[in-house]
């Protein structure tokens, strides 16, 4: 039977004695957006579900609710819209940064008051992570706890080259989920009315091999941040909702410090 480490699939006792062990909970980042014809919108969530469902499984700790929205659109995801598009409709599900980054902040409370003292943010979409751990910064200078904020191409840097529905995610998705990966429409960039759609020019270099690689030594970076983290914290007050009003105060005051506004010069 596959061990079960969602938060939304445990029952209270089995939830308490996973947490008790291992008082590490993981936030799975995502977002539906276009990732060429080759593969599927969710396909950064994908990534990021597997990752932290794998290493929970692996390092101990429980998996929370994915977060399947994402900052997208604004900022310097307009020229790259504009870029990769063009005029087409992208069909993605995008939040605007405030929305996204005071959520992040009532997450950061929820895991507190759940009793866990690390959080390990891992966004498959490779952007906004700045300000994600701006965030994670600012709620654990308020209530100490320990944190790890990445996307998955920070994950191993200097070893594959994170890329944008190209050989380096399509080759992850090749391994995760094949079923999902059409690669007989890599050539539709060119005749389908949707255009590249997103999709990056070496897509067919992808092999499941390169994905398997890539998977695995993400999931041993996780795994040397969790057996990194201090978790000898023992028991801490429960944090009421106004309890955060302060800290996003602080944080929205420096709105011109946020990357996620940032790039878009029309
Ligand atoms: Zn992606």
């Amino acid at each position: 039977m596959t061990e079960i480490v969602a938060w939304a699939e445990l029952k209270p006792a089995e939830f308490i004695a996973r947490r008790d062990t291992c008082p590490v909970v993981y936030l799975p980042l995502g977002l539906c957006e276009p990732h060429g014809h080759v593969a599927p919108f969710g396909l950064d969530t994908i990534k990021a579900d597997y990752l932290v469902t794998e290493a929970a499984r692996r390092f101990g700790g429980i998996v929370a609710p994915t977060m399947a929205y994402h900052i997208h659109e604004t900022g310097y995801h307009a020229p790259w819209l504009r870029k990769v598009m063009g005029g087409v409709n992208p069909l993605l599900a995008a939040l605007p940064p405030h929305l996204m980054l005071e959520t992040l902040l009532y997450q950061l409370r929820a895991f507190h008051n759940a009793g866990f003292q690390a959080v390990v943010v891992i966004s498959g979409h490779n952007a906004n992570q700045a300000d994600l751990r701006m965030v994670a910064e600012a709620f654990a200078a308020h209530h100490p706890i320990s944190h790890f904020v990445r996307s998955d191409p920070e994950l191993v840097a200097g070893r594959y080259q994170g890329d944008h529905a190209g050989r380096y995610e399509l080759s992850q998705l090749l391994h995760i989920r094949p079923d999902l990966v059409a690669m007989d429409r890599a050539s539709w960039v060119t005749t389908d009315p949707l255009g590249r759609f997103a999709q990056n020019p070496d897509v067919t270099e992808a092999t499941a091999a390169e994905g398997k690689a890539i998977v695995e030594a993400s999931i041993a970076a996780i795994g040397d941040a969790v057996h990194g983290f201090a978790l000898d914290r023992g028991p801490q007050a429960f944090l009421p909702m106004a309890a955060m009003e302060p800290i996003w105060a602080g944080i929205a005051a420096r709105r011109a410090d946020w990357v996620t506004l940032r790039g878009d010069e029309g």
